[in-house]
């Protein structure tokens, strides 16, 4: 561990100064620690570099597409944890590109697609890492959700509509919609509602899975312009979506224990222990295979489209923290910038910050939740310091657990999205 020093905190990541990093004082109520005077140094000598053009739009741009271990590295600056499934994902969607951009090649060999299915409880990030995939190679991008669908002829909207989103996305230019990313949430509740293929009618399970195979294979599709349902009248928009990148994400809960059981093991181990039970569960997640997915409802043809499957760990109060303070988009830095407009240094002291991933634990709000509560506990000071004379605010854990209280935090009901 370092040694605090003369205790001045770096304005831009929340740092504290000391030998391996030290903070020094640039002007009046601005204080910058060696790693960002070297980032906003960097930052500058890129974009001279680029002609204005900021790094992340010049890799999107050039015709070569970054590399894995650069997609990784990209991903890594915004997602917390969660190395294998970045891993999966950046050589997923780089042998994507790959193969859009080859030309007609001399030989036989057709690669093919790789949709992605990533399997993880809500909230660790499955819709953070297709949304930062789609920011990096700038690229049209549409999330939707597989609830809302239904076979033609129910109600719910039509399987083409997932590509209305994606098309609005880029202001219904198809030729860039073909090349786009979907990210479609919650594919476990498409899933078949018994394993018994035999079972009568299932309007939003086995049928929408057979619309959706179309979909991810690769063909022509008819999409209503407005999305919902198609009537006759409508003129619709052809898409080929070949080349579109499905990236599907579900919690599937209740997967451990068919996990378990084609592992011959069984998920409640001996006793109750809330906390075995847990850790078991976090293991067995890592050991997800395309046979459980078929167990769990999906029909084994578009498991056979979604070739790599991966899984998410679940948040630990270690990663939440991290969460907190160290993504490029962070919630408390973005907090920071908020009063550094005004010309005020926010501070969250350390307690303040356990505080915050407690209560998110506590109240089972995982990631989701660090938001609302840091939302909480500033929307006063938010409210009050731009009128007051000061330079630097303080937030400590005995100041967030007061409004907190205030708010009567424990009582709001926080939505799950
Ligand atoms: P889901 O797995 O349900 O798709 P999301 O990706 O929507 O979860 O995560 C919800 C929010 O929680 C994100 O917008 C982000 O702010 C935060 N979050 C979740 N997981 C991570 C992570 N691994 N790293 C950084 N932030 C995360």
């Amino acid at each position: 561990m370092a040694n605090k020093r003369s205790g001045l905190v770096c304005s831009m990541c929340g740092a504290t100064d000391c030998s391996s990093n030290p903070v020094v004082k640039v002007l009046d109520g601005l204080n910058l620690c060696t790693d960002c005077i070297k980032f906003i140094d960097d930052a500058r000598d890129t974009q001279l570099n680029n002609s204005g053009r900021d790094k992340e739009k010049a890799l999107a741009e050039s015709t070569a597409i970054p590399k894995p271990i650069e997609i990784k590295e990209f991903l890594d600056q915004y997602i917390i944890g969660q190395e294998e499934a970045k891993k999966y994902l950046s050589v997923a969607v780089y042998n994507h590109y790959k193969r859009i951009q080859q030309k007609d090649s001399k030989d036989d060999v057709d690669i093919e697609k790789s949709n992605v299915i990533l399997v993880g409880p809500t909230g660790t990030g499955k819709t953070l890492l297709a949304k930062t995939i789609a920011r990096l190679l700038d690229v049209p991008f549409a999330i939707v959700d597989a609830t809302v669908l239904t076979e033609a002829g129910y109600v719910g909207e039509d399987i083409e509509s997932l590509l209305t989103r994606l098309l609005q996305a880029c202001d219904y230019d198809v030729e860039r919609a073909e090349k786009g990313i979907v990210f479609i949430d919650e594919i476990d509740k498409i899933a078949r509602k018994s394993d018994n293929p035999s079972i009568t009618r299932d309007v939003s399970g086995e049928g929408v899975q057979q619309g959706l195979l179309k979909l991810l294979e690769g063909s022509t599709v008819l999409v209503p312009p407005n999305g919902g349902r198609k009537h006759p009248e409508q003129k619709m928009i052809a898409v080929d979506t070949k080349n579109i990148l499905f990236i599907c994400g579900g919690a599937f809960d209740g997967i451990e224990r068919k996990i378990a059981s084609r592992l011959n093991t069984h998920v409640v181990g001996y006793g109750h222990d809330e906390n075995n039970r847990k850790r078991q569960r976090e293991n067995l997640m890592r050991y997800v295979m395309p046979q459980d997915l078929k167990s769990f409802g999906l029909i084994p043809e578009i498991i056979g489209r979604l070739p790599i499957l991966t899984s998410l760990d679940p948040l630990d109060k270690v990663a939440l923290r991290r969460i907190l303070t160290e993504p490029k988009n962070a919630i408390v830095r973005q907090y920071k910038k908020i009063f550094l407009l005004d010309g005020v240094e926010l501070i969250f002291t350390d307690d303040a910050l356990d505080l915050i991933v407690d209560k998110a634990v506590e109240y089972k709000l995982g990631a989701r939740g660090l938001r609302s509560i840091v939302e909480t506990i500033m929307v006063d000071a938010m409210f009050e310091v731009p009128s007051q004379p000061v330079k630097t605010f303080t937030v400590d854990a005995a100041y967030a657990l007061g409004k907190l209280e205030k708010a009567h935090f424990e009582k709001m009901e926080i939505s799950d999205k």
